[in-house]
């Protein structure tokens, strides 16, 4: 009985947005992002959306394969539509963009879930915390040392006291530019690094000391590469800062694994399936726990898991989630408040977004 609540259509739309300038961490350079905006529609007139950040390829999956699966499923019934959308996968293989595209459309699916019962997601998802802390995250290894300097310490005077930085350059380059950024910031603000697994383990390891010794840096985030999890264990025994790592985790067996090798675990909601998913990685670890950028895609679930750090406040999905949506919160004494309006409290703006359609 769906009481007209089933869902009528999926639809994925793909927007490519080219960045404010240059941007590069250790490993990766790109010159644009592309976001994927799903749209779920039910029978009763009810919309909702959700969104990741991908390939133009994911809208393919989403409306040949996904959607035709979901549809004719009661909104209310979100482990159905997601069991719907994992089976549907399976010969293409669970990791990476398929877990991608579920993340976006189950994303929307909860959206249209909580505006059905007409109460915000957050109350929906049974929140433990009204307000959730955020990390500015940006820092590109392209940047200049004032561009640099200026980024962080700007989100320093927006009242968030905490700040990540990428690094990856040379040992001696990152201690350079990570001393400028201290200096700039002060002693009270949290500082962190992410070198996207650029270092082997003895050099991390070398340059993780004097990071902590010279700059106070509280957190190293792939100092080597995620794949080299007795590397990250060792680091992590080793350095008396937080080794972190999980951003290319797609399902739960992945954080599984990866957890006992890190001192602090990350997901992204984005990536794993979405909010179905990243909950239960929550759930399967005791390890301080943090979402990967797209802050407004994970802020309602991030008022739920207790042991919850903090979600990154990324530079570049901010930008395109301000130019993307209406209702985007914006961080008070750095935290970002979900608010009381019902879903996840987004209005795609899709007339300003057409510009950027690719696909
Ligand atoms: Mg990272």
């Amino acid at each position: 009985m769906t009481d007209g609540h089933e869902i009528t259509s999926v639809e994925a739309a793909a927007y490519t947005v080219p960045t404010d300038g240059p941007e590069a961490d250790g490993t990766l350079s790109w010159d644009a992002t592309t976001v994927v905006v799903v749209t779920a529609r039910t029978r009763s007139g009810v919309t909702g959306i959700g969104h990741t950040y991908g390939h133009e390829c994911l809208t393919g999956l989403i409306d040949g394969l996904l959607a035709p699966r979901v549809v004719g499923i009661d909104v209310r019934e979100t482990g159905a539509a997601w069991e719907a959308m994992r089976s549907a996968i399976r010969n293409l293989g669970r990791p990476g963009i398929c877990s991608m595209a579920i993340a976006a459309v189950d994303l929307a699916v909860w959206d249209a879930k909580a505006r059905t019962l007409d109460v915000p997601l957050h109350r929906l998802l049974g929140g433990c915390r009204a307000e959730v802390p955020v990390y500015g995250s940006g820092g590109f290894t392209t940047y200049s040392r004032d561009d640099l300097v200026a980024q962080l310490a700007g989100w320093v005077e927006q009242g968030i006291p905490r700040v990540k930085m990428k690094i990856g350059i040379s040992p001696a380059d990152d201690l350079a530019r990570v001393r400028a950024v201290r200096a700039a910031i002060g002693a009270d603000t949290e500082l962190y690094v992410d070198a996207n697994g650029a270092y082997d383990q003895v050099t991390a390891l070398r340059l993780g000391r004097r990071l902590v010794e010279e700059t106070d840096v509280t957190w190293f985030e792939e100092p080597v590469s995620s794949d080299d999890l007795p590397g990250l264990g060792d680091l992590s025994r080793d350095l008396p800062l937080d080794v972190t790592a999980g951003e290319y985790g797609y399902h739960l067996e992945y954080f599984k694994v990866m957890a006992p090798s890190v001192d602090v675990l990350q997901a992204d909601i984005t990536r794993c399936a979405g909010i179905t998913e990243w909950l239960r990685v929550a759930s399967a670890t005791t390890k301080p726990f943090s979402g990967h950028t797209a802050p407004m895609a994970h802020v309602h679930a991030a008022t739920a898991p207790p042991h919850l750090r903090h979600l990154e406040y990324f530079h570049d999905h901010v930008r395109i989630e301000r130019m993307f949506f209406d209702g985007v919160l914006e961080p008070v004494h750095g935290c970002l408040i979900p608010a009381e309006t019902p879903g996840n409290g987004l209005v795609f703006k899709e007339a300003d977004a057409e510009r950027f359609r690719v696909r």
